[in-house]
């Protein structure tokens, strides 16, 4: 399979997160996407890496003004703070919001959700070539192959239309299939991270033709927190275009498979002409977020479950940290997707 991957999407490397009142380090470390690149091109993917696909698939998800905020941070903060420190927002504008203002101390903190994203030298460079990482794996997918693996990194599908959350700045599953809806028509967002994919729905919820599936822990005690919960179902022209399978803290692999079924028969009932996968592998049991016990065969019974649909299908990174069998996961899932 090919994997598309940028050397400069390491150029993202926040050292602490605060979480739980402590700080702590960063779970979001560009190690991950060295350990899954090498573990698949040591079992013989073919590590390609993406064009630059520009800004316009970008800006047909996310707000213009965001990402622009996004592409000048960092300079616009070493000016204004005379340090180099990373940006992190100390000031929020909950839910009283009215514009972004002039300052780019208050613009980080109206951009911004919470203070898991912080901006570094690096960061836009990263997450704009995450995003095409994605968008190439799509474009992949498009020209005719089956299917096309993006590594994206820094993630993406925490990430509002118009604010970072959760280590993600652009929504590059979210980028990529508007990108196929374009080209294709219908497209179904299956998103299987532990997390629940809270910018993603943001982004979709009021369109019809992304029908958005997502398995993830119950948020009522984990985060994204405020989004993510069963009776979210679209608006406007998305009502009923968005389902949210929620695993109680604990589920067990029988648990997992129940609600997988659930999602696959809702996007085979979809009709959908193209599939994007938002592939987390944050359920694994030894994840060091994970609330669930999805094993590594686990995840090849996945991968050949969503091969079945039969559907072009552009699979896109997400979570998944740095336990004992990240990199195992992502072979053993690209590989037996080839299988499905
Ligand atoms: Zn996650």
């Amino acid at each position: 399979m090919k994997v598309v991957f940028d050397e400069r999407q390491l150029l993202h490397a926040p050292a602490q997160y605060f979480r739980r009142g402590q700080m702590i380090d960063h779970p979001e470390q560009p190690q991950r996407a060295i350990l899954i690149r090498d573990a698949l091109a040591g079992a013989g993917h073919e590590i390609v890496q993406p064009a630059d696909h520009g800004l316009e698939p970008i800006h047909a998800v996310h707000d213009r003004g965001y990402v622009d905020f996004l592409a000048t941070a960092w300079p616009r903060w070493v000016e204004a703070t005379g340090s180099t420190v990373p940006a992190v927002p100390n000031y929020h504008t909950g839910r009283r919001q009215s514009r972004p203002p002039a300052g780019v101390v208050g613009a980080l903190g109206y951009y911004s959700t919470d203070t898991a994203c912080p901006v570094t030298e690096g960061t836009w460079q990263a997450i704009y070539w995450s995003a095409q990482s994605a968008l190439e794996a799509a474009a992949i997918v498009a020209g005719g192959a089956r299917v096309a693996y993006g590594l994206s990194r820094p993630p993406g599908h925490h990430a509002y239309r118009d604010a970072s959350n959760g280590f993600c700045f652009l929504n590059n599953a979210a980028i990529a299939a508007g990108a196929m809806a374009d080209r294709v028509g219908k497209v179904a967002l299956l998103d299987i991270d532990t997390h629940a994919g809270n910018g993603t729905q943001d982004i979709f919820y009021a369109r019809g033709d992304v029908l958005y599936v997502s398995l993830h822990v119950d948020p009522s005690d984990y985060p994204p927190y405020y989004m993510g919960y069963p009776d979210e179902t679209g608006d406007g022209p998305g009502l009923g275009h968005t389902l949210n399978l929620a695993l109680p803290p604990g589920c067990d692999e029988a648990g997992i498979f129940d609600r997988l079924d659930q999602a696959l028969t809702a996007i085979a009932r979809f009709s959908p002409q193209a599939l994007v996968v938002s592939l987390g592998f944050d359920m694994a049991a030894d994840d060091p977020l994970s609330e669930v016990g999805m094993t590594t065969d686990g995840f090849r019974r996945a991968a050949r479950d969503i091969a079945g649909l039969g559907l072009p299908t552009v699979l896109v990174q997400e979570g998944g940290y740095l336990g004992p069998s990240l990199a195992r996961n992502a072979v053993a899932f690209l590989d037996d997707y080839g299988l499905g």
